[in-house]
């Protein structure tokens, strides 16, 4: 067994409100420079949409993450990066987003916005592009769909009242919509890192942050292929790869990073896990995709057991760092309480930005019964409610709808109870 230490996230999406300050605050920090202004390497989408960049989701169309060869072996989906520089490709990568995926970043001009030659009406005024410099029709741009959430209304089609009720219920109550707030995932089983044909992009030893080296890189762009989160940009005026830090510089002095320290929700947590580095291949090549949540939980190491603290420091990991791996919130909820599960683990890279399924739908559902009180009474009263279990376990838990009810129903449970006890209740009355 080798034990590594690695940083890790949970965001808990009960409570994003879809603001963006963190997406704000990591541009503001990381990506307003020249060829970074259409990189947000921290997102917040809705969801169910499109996704920044449009369909980023669709493996069979970007050909990012990990797959099992008939041999049952991993390999890369994007197929070998060595493959393709034989073949004369190597100048022609079609498997990643461009440019109109994400889209044409803008500016105004302060002139155009204020000079009304007449001074009666307003100015016209239109965007400008950052890339071309020209006068442009905005048509795109992160989270353009935000808070439509894919329900299409299309406004009543009948002039009876009850009609318009239906229709009103149909399309507002019926509607499922939740914020996923996005980022590098600095993975275990980096597929960005494998692609690399310059070996610029690198996982860290000491805490597993995923890091471009500008000077190593070539901007072949295979990283951009190879993930499957679409997590790695490339900047058009230096021609190099570049993606989220995790903040290294502020975490090496003992602060969160930004996404996490501006989060108005309050819904990140950062902490450390401790991992046996042997095992990841094998995690990441189980035959079952349903299995994958499962294997990587069975990497992560208890931090507290006298043989696991005894072999981290035979491994080179300090005090300091077993120390915050026992005091982790992500170790608590992603792998004692199981809490909180991977985005997409059938993507294979054990990615470690881990969430909590989102439950106000449920709270809803529950107000003023008692039988939140009764957990045997939460699970069919899931099935009845307008949360898609099943949409949550294809994101969170590749398709195991059990575990996502599981987690819902602690989490119902635990509110119940915080209220019943913030409100001076007693619980088993
Ligand atoms: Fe690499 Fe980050 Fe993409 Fe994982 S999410 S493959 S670490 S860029």
């Amino acid at each position: 067994m080798k034990i590594k230490a690695q940083v890790a996230m949970v965001m808990n999406l009960d409570k994003c409100i879809g603001c963006h300050t963190c997406s704000v605050t990591c541009k503001t920090t990381w990506t307003n420079r020249p060829g970074a202004e259409y990189m947000w390497f921290n997102n917040v989408e809705t969801k169910p949409g499109i996704g920044y960049p449009k369909r980023w989701e669709d493996q069979e169309q970007y050909k990012g993450g990990w797959q099992l060869s008939k041999k049952g072996k991993l390999e890369l989906k994007s197929g070998s990066k060595l493959s393709k520089i034989a073949l004369g490709k190597i100048f022609y990568n079609p498997d990643m987003p461009e440019m109109k995926d994400y889209y044409e970043p803008w500016t105004y001009n302060y002139a155009d916005l204020t000079n009304a030659k007449e001074k009666k009406h307003s100015p016209v005024a239109r965007a400008e592009s950052l890339v071309t410099g020209k006068k442009m029709d905005l048509e795109w741009g992160p989270n353009w769909e935000d808070d439509l959430a894919g329900a299409h209304i299309t406004g009543p089609t009948d002039p009876n009242i009850e009609k318009i009720e239906e229709e009103i219920k149909f399309n507002f109550e019926q509607t499922f919509m939740m914020y996923l707030p996005r980022l590098c995932e600095h993975c275990l089983n980096p597929a960005c890192v494998a692609s690399c044909p310059s070996g610029a992009m690198y996982k860290r030893d000491e805490d597993g942050i995923v890091l471009v080296d500008q000077d190593a890189c070539r901007g072949w762009r295979y990283c951009m292929t190879g993930c499957p989160y679409k997590k790695v940009y490339f900047n058009w005026k230096t021609n190099k790869a570049e993606k989220c830090t995790f903040c290294f510089p502020r975490v090496e002095a003992g602060l969160p990073t930004v996404c996490s320290e501006t989060c108005t929700g309050r819904m990140r947590y950062l902490g450390v896990l401790l991992y046996d580095a042997d095992k990841v291949l094998e995690a990441a090549s189980v035959t079952d995709e349903k299995d994958l949540y499962q294997s990587q939980l069975d990497l992560f190491l208890d931090p507290h057991d006298p043989e696991i603290i005894a072999q981290a420091e035979r491994d080179g990991i300090s005090m300091e760092w077993i120390e915050a791996a026992q005091n982790s919130p992500v170790y608590k909820l992603a792998i004692e309480y199981k809490l909180a599960f991977p985005l997409h683990p059938e993507y294979r890279t054990l990615p470690m930005v881990w969430y909590c399924p989102p439950l106000s739908p449920i709270m809803n559902y529950f107000e003023g019964k008692d039988s939140i009180k009764n957990p045997d009474m939460i699970f069919p009263a899931i099935e009845e409610m307008r949360l898609p279990i099943q949409y949550l376990a294809n994101m969170l838990t590749a398709g195991d709808a059990e575990t996502v009810k599981r987690a819902l129903q602690k989490m119902a449970m635990m509110r119940s109870y915080m209220r019943a006890i913030s409100s001076g209740k007693d619980f088993d009355e």
